[in-house]
């Protein structure tokens, strides 16, 4: 490929002995000549105006420039290094950009060193401006546990800004109704003068009548008053996954609203508000419950019945069961949001010391007071703590 291209003096067309300043106005003149703003969605100016610039990229500098002679397009490649050296072929290395941003100034007077905003936008490019986008949605869906266990699909609603049916979202009657704009004549950019320290200089921006669309309603959609959009009450339908929690955003995208004047529909994010269980205290994946045992059931074991996420579940408590035992139902949490283990329910075991007791309950526990095995030894005492060591550290 490298073989294909032109001599660098010849696409300046400049002598091998020319001087800097030769070269600079040589430069100048193709730049002008080939310029965008001159040249609108002409692809064949456009190259030759990045051609110019890769010739003036290398015989500008006195290093490329002693490479280049010496080893030609093939070799040169190598040793110039940077953004020039992947360069194969014309429009492969320099981008429009690259050149504005690198020559920008050379041009001066007519061809300000900013001036390169609109031109982008012109001719064959103009696919390369961006799309509009409307706003985002926010809802808030309420989950309770059980919901967010299984998973929901929830079927909603929403107030939207929809595009309008009758002009496709453009606001003009039919869709069709424009007319060139008068301001900059349909190019979608201005050019401006501006003033900075290096002198006088041409900057080109959106128009502000059209707003770079080159071309404005010549009458109105009737239906949405030129706006391109309508409200609406959309039904959205989306899936909640298994194991999402509270403050979450999940994003269902192209359900938001549809911007003014067409373009695409923003985004419904949807913020998960979890219920609070009344009894149920979310720990991750795993739900805690503290279960209040009285002294006799504690003492002699029971069969309680404790709530679930799903429902209640019958636990078997040993006899003996001490005050800050837990008790493990697995599997009872919820599932894992990322596809990880399934949570369980802890069952946190305290126990009631009753506070007003009866002349007999007291009399009761009187006569326990001092029966064996009603006071922890040592040994035991030891044990119990140890098993509790988690509280504490
Ligand atoms: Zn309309
Ligand atoms: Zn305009």
């Amino acid at each position: 490929m490298a073989e294909n291209k032109r001599d660098y003096y010849e696409v300046l067309g400049v002598s091998k002995s020319a001087t800097a300043d030769e070269i600079k106005k040589a430069y100048r003149k193709a730049a002008l000549k080939y310029h965008p703003d001159k040249n609108p969605g002409d692809k064949e100016a456009e190259e030759k105006f990045k051609e110019a610039a890769e010739a003036y990229d290398v015989l500008s500098s006195p290093e490329k420039r002693q490479k280049y002679d010496q080893f030609g397009h093939s070799m040169g490649q190598q040793g110039f290094g940077g953004g020039y050296g992947g360069y194969g072929g014309f429009g492969g290395g320099f981008s429009m950009e690259d050149i504005f941003a690198q020559f920008g100034d050379i041009f001066g007077g007519r061809f300000g060193g900013g001036g390169f905003g609109g031109a982008t936008g012109r001719g064959s490019s103009r696919g390369r401006k961006p799309v509009r986008k409307g706003s985002d949605l926010r809802i808030n869906v309420k989950l309770s546990l059980a919901d967010i266990a299984s998973g929901v699909t929830k079927t909603l609603k929403i107030p939207t800004n929809d595009a309008c049916t009758f002009c496709n979202g453009t606001g003009a009657k039919d869709g069709t109704a424009f007319t060139t704009c008068p301001t900059c004549h349909g190019q979608g950019s201005i050019v401006q003068m501006q003033q900075t320290m290096f002198g006088a200089m041409q900057s080109e921006s959106a128009c502000p009548q059209c707003h770079g669309e080159g071309k404005i309603i010549s009458q109105q959609c009737t239906h949405c008053s030129g706006t391109g959009v309508q409200r609406k009450e959309n039904t959205v339908s989306f899936s909640i996954p298994a194991g999402v929690s509270n403050g979450m955003v999940l994003t269902v995208k192209g359900k938001g609203n549809a911007p003014a004047h067409g373009g695409v529909n923003g985004d419904l994010l949807v913020v998960i508000n979890e219920i609070k269980h009344p009894e149920l205290i979310r720990d991750g994946n795993d739900v805690i419950y503290n279960l209040m045992l009285d002294i006799p059931s504690a003492a002699l074991g029971a069969s309680v019945e404790v709530p679930t996420i799903t429902g209640r579940a019958r636990l078997n408590i040993p006899a003996g069961a001490q005050p800050g035992k837990v008790l493990r139902l697995r599997g009872k949490g919820l599932p894992d949001a990322n596809g990880g283990t399934r949570g369980d329910e802890l069952i946190n075991i305290m126990v009631y010391v009753p506070e007003n007791l009866t002349d007999e309950q007291k009399r009761i526990f009187e006569s326990l007071k001092d029966s064996a095995n009603i006071k922890p030894d040592e040994s035991t005492t030891r044990r119990l703590f140890s098993k509790l060591k988690h509280i504490f550290e």
